[in-house]
């Protein structure tokens, strides 16, 4: 009786040891991938439902490691529209914002709502369909530029990409090209500067079209004359979104309709770019700094 009760066991073990090495298998993908598995959607998470695409921070508190805290209790509220740019020190939790908006990782306290809706009720799918980023860095895929840019929306016909790589001042740069819009990029392709490759992405974000935007601008400096060009496009693309800008250099954020300054995970300061240069602080000598350096 007991061998009877120990063979079923027995076989449900065998079972269960392949679901964990497959377990184990996905989980070195999901590291590989960089994918943080603690993120989950809601047992039955509703869609997000964008309306205007109103952006809330309340009381958000953030670590990476809990014995070091990033973020330290931050209010802040992007209306829909709006655009709010994120300055202060390298490391001061910029571009980490990006990273919880995004839902790559949660809040250890307080919460991220987007018209009202709390990002961690509702699908990743839909929270990310709803939220276009241009990166500091745009990685390409080993494909075609069509490729690359269509990838913001599948399916899109060449009137569509043409209208976004005009707007996002590359239209003229691929027609230029031998083979077009059929050019390989990437590592095995054409390289594109770094200015090109952050062009390629804006015009990827054109075309998904989503009610909110993420800027991460580049660390590196640009010409001045390609650094003007995207932040035309940039501005172009920031028109009707709600838009959250990390900036690492302050040449995107004098029009924001308000600048956070960020220092060691508090907002230290806060305003337009005229009230917090006639405030003579931190941001103001941010902006001396930098001119000095032009
Ligand atoms: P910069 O202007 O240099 O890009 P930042 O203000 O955008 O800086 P963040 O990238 O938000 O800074 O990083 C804030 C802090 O969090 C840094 O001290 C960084 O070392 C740390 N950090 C960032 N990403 C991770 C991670 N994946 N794991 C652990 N710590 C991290």
């Amino acid at each position: 009786y007991l061998l009877q009760l120990y063979q079923p066991l027995n076989i449900f073990g065998f079972v269960y040891r392949g679901i964990k090495e497959s377990l184990n298998e996905m989980e070195r993908m999901f590291e590989l991938l960089s994918v943080n598995r603690e993120v989950q959607d809601a047992p039955a998470a509703p869609a997000l439902a964008p309306r205007g695409g109103e952006v809330r921070f309340n009381g958000v508190e953030f670590a990476y490691d809990p014995r070091r805290p990033i973020l330290k209790g931050l209010d802040f509220t992007i209306q829909a529209g709006h655009t709010v740019a994120v300055v202060g020190p390298t490391g001061a939790g910029k571009s980490t914002l990006s990273r919880l908006l995004y839902r790559f990782y949660d809040t250890t306290a307080g919460s991220i709502r987007i018209d009202g809706q709390d990002v961690r009720d509702v699908t990743q799918e839909s929270l990310r369909a709803a939220i276009g980023i241009v990166p500091q860095d745009t990685v390409l895929f080993n494909d075609t530029i069509r490729y690359n840019i269509a990838y913001g929306r599948p399916g899109a016909v060449q009137e569509d990409l043409d209208r976004v790589a005009e707007a996002a001042q590359i239209l003229d740069f691929i027609k230029a090209l031998p083979d077009g819009w059929d050019t390989m990029v990437g590592e095995r392709g054409l390289k594109l500067s770094g200015g090109e490759k952050q062009r390629v992405a804006i015009a990827r974000t054109l075309l998904k079209d989503p009610p909110i935007l993420i800027l991460d601008e580049a660390t590196s400096a640009l010409d001045t004359h390609t650094e003007r060009e995207i932040q035309a496009a940039l501005r172009d693309a920031a028109r009707g979104r709600t838009t959250l800008v990390i900036a690492h250099r302050l040449s995107t954020v004098v029009d924001a309709d308000e600048i956070i300054v960020l220092e060691a995970g508090r907002i230290a300061e806060r305003g337009s770019h005229g009230a917090l240069l006639a405030m003579g602080g931190a941001y103001a000598a941010l902006w001396a700094k930098q001119q000095e350096a032009v």
